[in-house]
């Protein structure tokens, strides 16, 4: 068993998909491991460490993918990666599928099995391979790091001889992963902290983290998560109601970050045009939810903006990959669980379980086929 490490063709992703621990441990299950040149280089990692780690070192990614078996990235592979692959070769990465037709034909005509893992069920056993949680928690943390360099104050009250900083308030609107991280971040950083969500659990969870919590607990709100454990999108009534308290509260922030996604949907707007006006000059919003449309008015992916009041708005891409060693580290630890689950330990081989619910739920193409119920070819 062969198994291919690459590196990101995209000059924005930092992040690679395997570190020497798990090269180790996938020498432990007997495959080898070839990784690219360089591949790790932006994430801490030199090709020396993996070679320590008993992997060998390929110039080229052609030479790296040269009869893989499994193939592990961080970002779903491009036309021409695909060329290097050899068909029936297993690829594990975060596939970004929605919206992305024509990539999956082009990964099924390459006659690769693609496997998302951004797809991963949240169920006991795949914990451990929940990419969206391992990413999204750091996110939360880096956003509260961005939020406290880009504020020119302090965050912790601070008693001086010459006189008192205050504690920054910071404001955390949707608690799921990253939310929570934010908040314990903020909390950690001496910020006073209050937090906003639809569902009602997160009351509980907010207040654990010694943060307030703010929300229109109406009717709807008591309904407003999925079986899933999920957000709703919430009423237009529900939605007039939740912007009014916002609109006060937010008034008297210093640093607010916005996490809030909705399944399938846009990300629901928060924070309108006047709200940023509102706020006090130097506050910082920080727009979690840039990639999905953005929770924040103004935001624009890849920029910091700063309005003609002096409130900036922070709308970096890829945060996990402002922390690229640790969210490759925790990345490569959720690969190597899902690759153990396909492989025969004593065939030393892949040998995919096509009817286990991880694969099904991941496995988006396989003999030349998009074989995913969530993505098949609409009829013409
Ligand atoms: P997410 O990234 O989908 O959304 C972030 C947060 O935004 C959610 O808390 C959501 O309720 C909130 N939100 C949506 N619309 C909003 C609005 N209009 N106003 C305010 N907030 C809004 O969430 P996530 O981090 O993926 O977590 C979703 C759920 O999955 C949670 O219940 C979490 O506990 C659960 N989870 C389960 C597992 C597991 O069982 N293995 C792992 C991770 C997360």
């Amino acid at each position: 068993m062969r198994i291919a490490v690459l590196s990101e063709t995209d000059a924005a992703e930092p992040r690679v998909a395997a570190v020497p621990e798990t090269v180790k441990k996938f020498m432990g299950l007997g495959a080898d491991v070839v990784v690219q040149s360089g591949a790790g280089l932006k994430a801490g990692v030199p090709d020396s460490d993996y070679e320590a780690a008993g992997a060998a070192i390929a110039t080229s990614a052609e030479e790296a993918a040269r009869d893989a078996d499994l193939v592990l990235k961080v970002r779903r592979p491009g036309a021409d990666e695909l060329k290097l692959l050899k068909s029936g070769a297993a690829v594990v990465a975060i596939m970004d599928p929605y919206g992305h037709d024509a990539e999956l034909k082009a990964m099924a005509d390459a006659g690769i099995s693609a496997f998302a893992m951004e797809l991963m069920p949240r169920i006991t056993r795949a914990q451990v391979m929940d990419v969206l949680s391992s990413q999204a928690n750091l996110a939360g943390y880096r956003a509260v790091v961005d939020g406290a360099s880009e504020y020119g104050r302090a965050m912790p009250m601070m008693m001086t001889a010459a006189g008192t900083v205050p504690a920054a308030r910071v404001f955390v609107m949707g608690v799921g992963v990253a939310g929570l991280q934010a908040i314990a971040t903020a909390r950690r950083m001496g910020a006073v902290v209050t937090a906003t969500d639809v569902r009602p659990a997160t009351k509980e969870q907010v207040e654990s983290l010694g943060a307030k919590f703010v929300a229109v607990e109406d009717d709807e709100f008591k309904q407003a998560e999925t079986k899933g454990g999920y957000a709703k999108e919430m009423s237009a009534e529900y939605q007039k109601k939740q912007a009014d308290l916002v609109a006060t509260h937010i008034a008297k922030q210093d640093i607010v970050i916005t996490t809030a996604l909705i399944p399938g949907r846009p990300a629901p707007k928060l924070v309108s045009e006047e709200m940023v006006a509102s706020m006090k000059p130097g506050s910082v919003l920080i727009d979690l939810a840039v990639e999905r449309g953005g929770n924040v008015a103004g935001a624009k992916p890849g920029e910091v903006v700063t309005t003609d009041r002096g409130v900036k708005i922070v709308g970096h891409l890829n945060v996990p990959g402002r922390l690229a060693a640790s969210a490759s580290a925790l990345y490569a630890r959720n690969l190597y669980a899902f690759v153990e689950t396909l492989v025969d330990k004593e065939a030393k081989a892949l040998a995919v379980k096509w009817d286990d619910e991880l694969v099904q739920a991941t496995n988006l193409t396989r003999d030349g086929q998009v074989v995913h119920a969530s993505f098949q070819p609409k009829a013409a």
